[in-house]
């Protein structure tokens, strides 16, 4: 009998921290976002007012909330989950956190190659990952990814580390395009080329220019899109001494990235899940993603924010992000065998 009251204060324990969330009522929509953009309060409020569906939001680190919907299981309320990158959607997909969902919604205003083979996620807005540098110290440019490997750029590169998703995504998505040994060597290529030690974010490597500590840095594009709209702390004041190349024009295209989301897979109230991802396919919710975080839309025909607008048309890498989310344990291996930090 002893042994009965730890065992009963552990389980309580434990469903004292799951339960300590707000409590949610049925025909609600319970969204686990780690997106943090301002902007997307008009998302939510809209599709509550439209459809009197009550949002619930829950927000966090992506890895944190992928690991939650894992404690909580079948007790889990979450619905939706809304996060950044191929990489992490994938990853959401694989902790099993995610469902297959059928919508000819969805289907039909998402790219296929911005969805996921088994329709566990979908992408609502994107973004390049492009090439930038600084005008005065670099002539001629790196005009693709795999310039960036060439010796002529030593001490000359920026770029994170290779823990960061936006990383993984890439040499992913150079895999895919260009095959696993070559992908290798590519990486090598950029690690000799590395002006400094992988770190920071991505607004981090674009001050990096402005600091002299880079020639050549890669960036999301609305990173540098928002040091445009507005002031950036260490950039925006230097911004016109930046160029940019959108890379691998005339081949594969620019890098694109995602922000998407899926249904959980113990959504209590699917339904509404699957209501609230069309919505966010609507020209309305697209112009959203893209006015106010400078991200290109998912739904092709919806405007680009000004900003986004000013740095021009480009053709984007159309590869299947499907298929490059399942290379990136490969990608770490690279990483590691290659010393990216
Ligand atoms: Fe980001």
């Amino acid at each position: 009998m002893s042994l009965n009251k730890p065992l009963f204060l552990a389980a309580l324990a434990t469903t004292t921290a799951l339960t300590s969330v707000p409590s949610f009522a049925e025909g609600e929509l319970n969204l686990y976002s780690s997106r943090h953009y301002d902007t997307d309060e008009r998302l939510y409020s809209d599709f509550e007012e439209m459809t009197g569906i009550t949002i619930n939001r829950i927000e966090g680190k992506a890895d944190e909330l992928i690991a939650r919907m894992q404690a909580e299981g079948e007790n889990s309320p979450a619905d939706i989950l809304l996060t950044v990158d191929t990489s992490r959607l994938e990853r959401a997909k694989n902790a099993g956190v995610l469902q297959s969902i059928e919508s000819a919604t969805l289907e039909a205003a998402v790219p296929a190659q911005l969805q996921d083979s088994d329709n566990q996620w979908f992408g609502f807005s994107q973004r390049a990952r492009i090439i930038f540098y600084d005008k005065a110290d670099v002539s001629e440019p790196p005009m693709s990814y795999v310039d960036l490997a060439d010796p002529k750029y030593k001490g000359m590169v920026c770029h994170r580390s290779s823990s960061n998703v936006y990383s993984q995504t890439l040499l992913a998505a150079v895999i895919e395009n260009h095959g696993a040994e070559a992908a290798k060597t590519w990486a090598q290529g950029v690690v000799d080329n590395f002006a400094r030690a992988p770190q920071g974010g991505d607004t981090d490597q674009l001050r990096g220019l402005v600091s002299g500590e880079c020639d050549i840095s890669i960036s999301n594009t609305y990173y540098f899109a928002r040091a445009l709209r507005r002031d950036v702390s260490g950039l925006s004041d230097s911004i016109d001494m930046i160029g940019w190349v959108f890379p691998a024009q005339g081949a594969e295209g620019a890098h694109m990235n995602l922000s998407g989301g899926g249904v959980a897979a113990h959504a209590p109230n699917k339904d509404n899940a699957i209501k609230f991802m069309e919505y966010l396919t609507t020209a309305q919710a697209q112009e959203y993603f893209s006015a106010g975080n400078d991200e290109y839309p998912a739904v092709p025909g919806v405007g680009l924010s000004p900003s986004v607008a000013r740095l021009g048309m480009f053709q984007a890498d159309m590869v299947d992000l499907s298929a490059v989310a399942k290379n990136v344990p490969q990608a770490q291996q690279i990483f590691n065998e290659v010393g990216w930090e």
